[in-house]
């Protein structure tokens, strides 16, 4: 297979990977009534509405992924108030102290995700999130 053949495959798997672990956030952070409270501004709204927040860019191939990096929350702080990045850096202090918040910050390391692992990662995250629709009773 060519190089060019293989890339709209690996795009294609990133977008997958992206939506199942979007819903994977989302259902972890919601409640048993499929509500998720926003960290940042304590909106509360349905799993459906609710959209994976990113401290560290999803940009970052490294942290797109990375559950630490990543929590529910509103349309409002994530979109329009394009991250709201003093209250999700305040939250992410609280919950992981400045230490952890500034090597994730601070972080230059290469990364490298092969197309394997992004499908391993899929497999994973619907799996997961099998459990967690089962646990919570979760229909969408
Ligand atoms: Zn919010």
């Amino acid at each position: 297979m060519s190089k060019n053949a293989k890339k709209p495959k690996r795009q294609k798997l990133i977008k997958e990977l992206d939506s199942v672990f979007s819903l994977y956030i989302r259902l972890r952070d919601s409640d048993s009534h499929w509500i998720v409270t926003c960290p940042l501004c304590w909106k509360k709204i349905p799993v459906k509405f609710a959209q994976n927040m990113h401290f560290i860019s999803r940009w970052v191939l490294k942290y797109r992924f990375d559950e630490n990096n990543c929590f529910a929350g509103c349309m409002r702080c994530n979109v329009i108030l394009n991250g709201n990045y003093i209250e999700y850096t305040m939250f992410m202090i609280k919950k992981f102290w400045i230490e952890k918040v500034n090597q994730m910050k601070n972080d230059k390391e290469l990364f490298e995700l092969k197309t394997r692992e992004i499908e391993e990662k899929i497999a994973y995250y619907k799996e997961q999130n099998q459990k967690l629709e089962k646990k919570k009773h979760f229909k969408e």
